[in-house]
């Protein structure tokens, strides 16, 4: 595996199985076509995420997550991605608004996991379970994939609230490791 440099991160493969997860400066919106920097953005974002892991994985999920090396790097599990947008979503915000005839801020009675097929080219288009299994995901493997995106869910929503923050929505990614157990990649 190559260097892999993507939005916001790098990923630069170790020979164990592992890789250094490093985080940028740079901010983007609309699949890439606005781009700022600001300095100090890729060592936040590494202690959110290195901190988000740990809750986590004290909660028994599952993450690629090893530990943090500098300011703005994280070593990581080296995954095979699943090509998977998840989002998760608690409160009506976003594109939400569009799709179901709710007020945004509407606390939903229920939480919406929605997946989307991860491709800038084609705008991250959302997609259903018909077209992840056309992509080789099986149904085995979705279901996981869902049952650890509304756990992770129920671990963070509770641990926000206890620090008065409300979890609107949030996108993960997964990945597959070298033993083929499926793994939270991106958070
Ligand atoms: P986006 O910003 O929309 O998520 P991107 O591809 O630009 O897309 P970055 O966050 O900049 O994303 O780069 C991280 C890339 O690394 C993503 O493509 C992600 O799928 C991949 N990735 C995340 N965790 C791992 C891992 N443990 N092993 C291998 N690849 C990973």
């Amino acid at each position: 595996m190559e260097v892999y440099e993507g939005k916001a991160k790098k990923i630069i493969p170790l020979d164990d199985g592992k890789a250094i997860m490093e985080f940028k400066d740079d901010a983007t919106a609309f699949d890439g076509g606005k781009k700022a920097k600001f300095k100090g953005k890729g060592w936040l974002n590494a202690q959110i995420s290195a901190h988000i892991f740990r809750v986590l994985e004290e909660k028994g999920v599952k993450t690629h997550f090893i530990g943090v090396a500098g300011d703005n790097r994280l070593i990581v599990e080296r995954l095979d991605m699943y090509p998977l947008e998840v989002v998760v979503r608690n409160i009506v915000a976003g594109s939400l608004k569009k799709r179901l005839p709710l007020d945004e801020g509407t606390e939903l009675r229920e939480p919406i996991v929605e997946l989307y097929y991860k491709d800038d080219s084609l705008h991250d288009p959302m997609i259903n379970r018909y077209h992840a299994r056309v992509l080789g995901i099986s149904e085995v493997e979705l279901k996981e994939i869902e049952r650890i995106a509304l756990k992770v869910n129920d671990i963070l929503r509770k641990y926000f609230a206890e620090r008065g923050i409300i979890l609107v929505d949030f996108k993960l990614e997964f990945g597959k490791n070298g033993r083929g157990e499926i793994v939270l990649g991106d958070e």
